[in-house]
């Protein structure tokens, strides 16, 4: 490093080289990361193609087209007149309401800024350098980051049947050094998932030094088929990551949860930072769960939107992902040009480049008249 800073010093004058001589004294683990790369904003869409924000139809990062449910927009916007008083630290009234709703204690949950910063935790809680981290191939971004970041190693396990967590092969990864497992289920951005028996088979075969992260975020959509949360309640080292980003429709309030071992629960809330979780998330959030009829319904748009896309893909002979999600994974031939091509008319989908998928595209499904929008685009880019 000193070499380098010589090099810089010498330079000076030349061109303007303070923000780039501090890089070096950086944490290289941060410097050598690739940013997660989030769905392209609706407001920066419109404003690159001088479109109104409402002429967009953006179906890029798994968002809930029906909105919040209006029971949680009422208890934040009531909540505003409280913004000058600190948050509840402990956010104890969601803990208690989670903690009822499946069954455990208030000591089993942790609640987060979103389940991003609950993946996060978890690497501040159990990774250091030399640390491994298992993850299925195709995971979400946000996996190798944390560990990175961490100066943990990455591993990645290829799927079976190229889209379904080979969990015997994630098994087999283990080493001494293995600290966290990441099995998504469903998983994101493929949309497959995993059976109860062989999360059943796989968690009761990792040994006790290794946390089993499962990631949910998608599970309402599944109709609940698995039931992870008993792993907790049997003591394993099990944590479940759960979000309100995605059925319930308040990924802009930021909130997600753990329900895992009270060990594991303690380590998550030392880790975080004191108020992490805001007023506003923790009211809609709790107002959130008591609208089921919401959730129903934001399953229910999901369910006949996924089969307007299939019948469409099925059409046309494209190759897709069957999807236990509110997003369909569909082979477009080059993902990057049709993305490119299906923005420059106002839908924004996800290029799949990223994860190496570079023939895909990732839809999140809308509303009936957004999928009809994202089709009808579709339709015109690939028949020509
Ligand atoms: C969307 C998503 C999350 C978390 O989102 P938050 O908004 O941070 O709660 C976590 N895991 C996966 C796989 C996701 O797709």
């Amino acid at each position: 490093m000193p070499e380098r800073r010589l090099a810089l010093v010498r330079c000076k004058g030349i061109m303007s080289s303070n923000d780039m001589s501090i890089i070096s004294y950086a944490n290289q683990n941060v410097h050598e990361l690739v940013a997660y790369q989030p769905g392209k904003p609706i407001e920066e869409t419109a404003r690159e193609l001088g479109l109104r924000p409402e002429d967009i139809v953006k179906l890029a990062s798994n968002e809930n087209s029906l909105g919040p449910s209006p029971r949680a927009v009422e208890a934040m916007s009531r909540a505003a007149c409280g913004m000058h008083i600190y948050p509840d630290g402990a956010s104890f009234a969601l803990r208690s309401r989670l903690a009822a709703e499946h069954g455990v204690s208030f000591a089993n949950t942790a609640v987060v800024n979103g389940s991003s910063e609950l993946i996060e935790l978890l690497g501040h809680a159990f990774l250091r350098p030399g640390a491994e981290v298992i993850a299925a191939d195709y995971a979400f971004t946000l996996y190798p980051i944390v560990a990175r970041l961490l100066g943990a190693r990455y591993i990645s396990i290829p799927n079976r049947d190229k889209w379904i967590h080979n969990l015997d092969a994630m098994l087999e990864a283990v080493t001494p050094e293995t600290r966290l497992i990441f099995i998504t289920n469903p998983t994101n951005p493929v949309g497959s998932m995993v059976t109860q028996q062989e999360l059943e088979h796989f968690v009761a075969r990792v040994p006790e030094h290794v946390v089993v992260a499962i990631d949910e975020a998608y599970i309402e959509f599944a109709g609940e088929a698995t039931d992870s949360v008993r792993f907790v309640k049997e003591g394993r080292n099990v944590v479940v990551l759960r979000t309100f980003s995605k059925a319930y429709g308040l990924a802009g309030a930021r909130c997600g949860y753990a329900i895992t071992t009270p060990e594991i629960a303690d380590l998550l809330n030392k880790a975080r930072s004191p108020f992490n979780v805001n007023a506003f998330a923790q009211v809609g959030a709790l107002a959130a769960l008591d609208d089921k009829e919401h959730i129903a319904r934001s399953v229910q748009m999901v369910t006949a939107g996924r089969l307007q896309y299939v019948r469409f893909f099925e059409s046309l002979g494209l190759e897709y992902v069957p999807s236990h999600t509110n997003f369909i994974l569909v082979n477009v031939g080059n993902g990057v040009e049709v993305f490119r091509k299906a923005l420059a008319q106002g839908v924004i989908m996800r290029p799949m480049a990223a994860y190496g998928l570079h023939e895909y595209i990732r839809i999140t499904i809308g509303n009936s008249r957004e999928n009809d929008r994202c089709i009808e685009v579709l339709t015109e880019i690939l028949q020509k």
